[in-house]
């Protein structure tokens, strides 16, 4: 039974991961943490929560020496569109927060889990089955603080012998928690849209893919790796993973054929295309397969029906 320390668990990723591992874990196993005491009330009062700002190393110390957990699972992060607004917002939270996780967990002697995502690749890297190793030259801060964070967890792992394992994340679709201002938040906008509105304008332009994945599968892929046989791990942080790759044009049919008054036009924002642009279309995920069993089992069809099923309840 492992104890673990979630932060940033007030995100879109935090407020369904805390439940789920509560009920693997146990209340008491699983503290949530973020920077304010704002979001789902089940996080915060179904069991241990404490407000942590990542920038400051003594408040990660005191909790972690509190509860002493086994595993501090990191979350805390500025996303891809808010980064390229607040570059520096970004490289402080998302370089400075992970340093001082990792050194927390080095003296402490936890594992860590930290998300990588496609965003830690750029215009140079081959964007069709996209390698696990190949060229990392991304033009976003958040890409930047992606690839840096992959290295220094590598660097942890190999220098002091931290127990750092991560995923590179694709754009992830969920109905508990809205997205905190990524690049491919279109794909969870667009149910909301076509539940409530029956109409919506897609800022990502016809015939852009991008790799994504229904949140059941995230949640899947963070418990299976960080339970997974350390002996088997050759990649351990950063590993592809993914579960469809689709462009705005094949969510928005998928949906039409469960709501056939739907409608969708586009107005592309400039900034979230080019960034989209210097994104792979899709991932080759055989290493995450082969090292620890990763086999998601939603695809665009199963996640548009659950969506839509939840959504129409939730917005009633
Ligand atoms: P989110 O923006 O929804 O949540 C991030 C949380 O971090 C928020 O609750 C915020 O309050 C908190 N936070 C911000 N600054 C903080 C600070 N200084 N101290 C403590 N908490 C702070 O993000 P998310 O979607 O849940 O993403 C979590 C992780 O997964 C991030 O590392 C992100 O890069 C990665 N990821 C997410 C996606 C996705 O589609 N959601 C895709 C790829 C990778």
């Amino acid at each position: 039974m492992k104890k673990v320390l979630v932060t940033g668990a007030l995100g879109q990723i935090g407020t369904e991961l805390v439940m789920y591992l509560r009920n693997i874990y146990g209340n008491n196993n699983v503290i949530a943490s973020d920077i304010a005491k704002k979001g789902s009330e089940k996080v915060i009062e179904a069991g241990p929560f404490e407000i942590i700002d990542v920038l400051d190393v003594r408040k990660i110390d005191e909790a972690v020496e509190k509860y002493n957990p086994d595993v501090i699972i990191h979350l805390a992060a500025i996303l891809s569109a808010v980064g390229e607004s607040n570059p520096s917002l970004a490289w402080n939270v998302n370089m400075y927060g992970l340093f001082n996780i990792l050194e927390v967990a080095r003296s402490k002697g936890c594992a860590v889990f930290t998300p990588s995502s496609i965003a830690a690749f750029g215009p140079s890297t081959p964007k069709d089955n996209t390698p696990q190793d190949t060229i990392q030259r991304p033009t976003t801060m958040y890409g930047v603080t992606k690839v840096a964070g992959e290295l220094l967890c590598d660097y942890y792992f190999s220098k002091y012998g931290v127990d750092t394992r991560g995923v590179r994340f694709p754009g992830l679709i969920s109905y508990e928690a809205l997205p905190g201002g990524g690049t491919t938040d279109y794909a969870v906008h667009i149910y909301y849209e076509a539940v409530k509105n029956k109409k919506y304008t897609c800022y990502i332009k016809e015939g852009t893919y991008m790799d994504m994945m229904y949140m059941p599968d995230a949640l899947n892929a963070i418990v299976s790796l960080i339970e997974a046989n350390p002996d088997k791990l050759i990649h351990r942080n950063a590993f592809n993973i993914t579960a469809m790759s689709f462009a705005p044009e094949h969510i928005y049919s998928e949906i039409k054929k469960i709501i056939p008054e739907f409608i969708m036009d586009y107005n592309v924002d400039p900034i979230r295309q080019a960034i989209a642009d210097s994104w792979p279309n899709s991932l080759d995920d055989s290493a995450a397969r082969e090292e620890w069993g990763w086999n998601p089992k939603y695809n665009l069809t199963l996640m548009t029906k659950d969506m839509i099923e939840k959504l129409s309840v939730k917005l009633k």
